[in-house]
This record gives structure tokens, sequence and C-alpha cells, in this order.
């Protein structure tokens, strides 16, 4: 697949229901997550011309129930800021309207 093929599998993704975290996106796709989030960067780029916006669900700390709000950066976060711990739930995304 070229890079414009998987963003648009990507997109056909995140415009359903709930959205994908970037797991699902690699694990339907067939492609590393790694690769995930350069092209979910492009998508949120591209998405303005056709009104749309890519929504992030935030990640939230499962240990202490903090959710990382703030946060814009597409990738997951590495530790919780509030109690430190790694038990996170990753984020999603979504297309939604601008
Ligand atoms: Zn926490």
């Amino acid at each position: 697949m070229d890079a414009k093929t998987i963003r648009q599998e990507m997109i056909d993704l995140l415009a359903e229901g709930e959205g994908a975290g970037a797991r699902e996106i690699s694990r339907a796709l067939g492609i590393p997550e790694r690769e995930i989030y350069g092209h979910l960067e492009h998508i949120a780029r591209s998405l303005k011309a056709r009104g749309l916006r890519l929504e992030l669900q935030p990640a939230r700390c499962l240990d202490c129930g903090f959710v990382f709000r703030k946060r814009r950066k597409l990738t997951p976060p590495g530790h919780c800021p509030s109690c430190r711990g790694s038990h996170l739930q990753r984020p999603r995304y979504r297309l939604a309207a601008a």
C-alpha cells in the first residue's frame, strides 16, 4: 500500500463509530504501530480542507484516573504525571465535524 492508500484506509477506520486506537489501526492495516502517528498527523492537517477534524480521546491513567486532557501529541504518554504509574489507557482517534 502506498501512503495515500494507507491514509484513506485510516480515515475510513476513524470515521466509524467510536473511532480507533493505534493498535487497532496497526492490526487492521498490517503496518507497524510506530508508523501510525506520522500518518495521523498528516491526516489531521489534511482534514481541515474537508471541514473535518481529528478528535483525540485523551489517554487516561488506569491507576489514579488522571486524564491527559492538555496533551496535544498524538503518541501515547509513558507515565502518569499525577501518580507516576505506567498503567495507561491509550488515546483513541476519531473523525468529527470541525
Ligand atoms: Zn495516575
